[in-house]
């Protein structure tokens, strides 16, 4: 068998991207607890990790929570992933 662990009707495309930013982030782990989707899981260190992305339902609880800044969520746009060249700066 070829196929993933879960059948899912479409791809597995996000509607919505959430991301961490370690570099604010002071591993309180509000965002963990309060993601109503249970998205985020947490690595050894504390630090919040993005699991199960494809249940974020882009409530922004993590965003507004989050007392550092440190979430980010943004919609997934289709077609539209070229254009961050991965040129953050
Ligand atoms: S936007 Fe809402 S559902 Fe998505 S990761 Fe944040 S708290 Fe969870
Ligand atoms: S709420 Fe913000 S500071 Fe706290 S663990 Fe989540 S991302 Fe890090």
């Amino acid at each position: 068998m070829h196929s993933k662990n879960r059948a899912s009707p479409a791809k597995d495309k996000p509607g919505y991207v959430t991301k961490i930013n370690k570099e604010l982030c002071k591993r309180c782990g509000i965002c963990v607890q309060f993601c109503p989707q249970g998205v985020f899981t947490q690595d050894e260190e504390g630090y919040p990790v993005v699991k199960e992305q494809e249940k974020c339902t882009g409530c922004l609880s993590c965003f507004y929570y989050c007392p550092d800044f440190a979430v980010e969520v943004k919609k997934h746009e289709e077609g539209k992933d070229k254009k961050d060249g991965g040129g953050e700066k």
